[in-house]
């Protein structure tokens, strides 16, 4: 089969690798009917040390279940399948606390001889308690909105989760990106009627304010911080959600959250430190976020996409067959599209 592999900063190729076979039990073959580039990919593509071998890539992915090992039960061959971005058993101690992302026997795709979701074809660890049946055909319209439930909207759910977004609570999102605008949709889902996007691309802003977004504040830097001031009467928003990884993203954070807010970041964070200082002690604010256990989330979500009320898939604005991926990189990287999605 074909699949995708990283060689280096810029440099990702479409090859040909093994067929996936059952190799325990507790597998299932899965063929990939949509896939996608995640913004988290752009950190190798931009930065990873060249290689002679490669490594595997992509984590997000939906597609027919077309064999299973003997010890899983509930799939069958034929089954519409989605995929949580971390492959989990769903039944140990961590992953009965919703923490399926810490799982005791479960693991990240694209690593440890575990195929990448970017391919023709995924051999699936634990496949019973990672894999959530789609009650849809492979050619229903409501595919790219399921794909999203592999990553990027649990994602944003997750960050306003932990920020504890509610009916009473006013939000700042940080960041346009496709993680951002799953955090607004995610943040009026919940409630939030105060929603305040931080963003420069019109495009993406324009659908963040579909999505939700009361607010725009184009502004970076301190006249953005100046901006949600002014929106908030001085006060900033009881809650933060941070969907840039970057370090003045979290600053930004810290500068726009009410006294007594909560700070949530899922950016995938790029720095070391956090700008916890004494003035953040005095204003009693809570830093939270962290990975986000897709699988936790999926049966939540997923009504609101089957009956078309949520339609997440919205930030595909591209997508390219398998052949085609390396351009699909390119084109997130140079923000020429926002996300790509993968039809092998
Ligand atoms: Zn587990």
């Amino acid at each position: 089969m074909r699949a995708t592999l990283i060689y280096g900063a810029g440099d990702v190729r479409v090859e040909e690798v093994p067929d996936p076979t059952l190799q325990q039990p507790t597998d299932a073959l899965v063929r990939v009917v949509h896939a996608c580039v995640c913004g988290s990919d752009l950190w190798p593509y931009r930065s990873m040390a060249a290689s002679e071998q490669g490594s595997r890539m992509g984590h997000e992915f939906l597609g027919v279940v077309e064999d299973v090992g003997s010890e899983v039960s509930g799939l069958n061959a034929g089954d519409l399948v989605v995929a949580p971005f971390v492959w989990a058993d769903n039944t140990c101690d961590f992953c009965t606390e919703g923490l399926q992302t810490s799982c005791r026997h479960g693991g990240l795709w694209a690593r440890d001889g575990v195929d990448g979701g970017q391919g023709e074809a995924v051999r699936v660890p634990q496949a019973q308690g990672t894999l959530v049946k789609l009650p849809v055909g492979e050619d229903s319209a409501l595919l790219p909105s399921l794909l999203t439930l592999s990553d990027v909207f649990p994602t944003g759910h997750h960050c306003a989760v932990k920020a504890g977004v509610n009916p009473r609570t006013t939000v700042t999102v940080i960041g346009d990106g496709a993680v951002g605008l799953s955090a607004v949709l995610a943040a009026r889902r919940l409630g939030a009627e105060r929603i305040i996007l931080m963003g420069r691309h019109k495009d993406r802003t324009d659908l963040g304010r579909e999505f939700g977004a009361t607010d725009v504040v184009a502004e970076r830097g301190e006249d953005g911080i100046e901006k949600v001031h002014e929106l908030t009467g001085g006060d900033g928003t009881h809650t933060v959600l941070e969907c840039v990884g970057l370090k003045p993203a979290i600053e930004t954070a810290f500068a726009v959250v009410r006294d007594g807010g909560v700070v949530s970041r899922v950016g995938a964070p790029q720095y070391p430190e956090v700008p916890m200082d004494f003035d953040v002690f005095m204003r009693n604010v809570t830093l939270t976020g962290g990975v986000a256990p897709a699988r936790a989330y999926i049966e939540e979500l997923l009504p609101d996409v089957l009956d078309g009320t949520l339609e997440p898939g919205r930030v595909f604005d591209r997508t390219v067959t398998l052949e085609e991926v390396p351009e699909g990189y390119r084109a997130m990287a140079d923000r020429e599209a926002l996300k790509v999605l993968i039809r092998p």
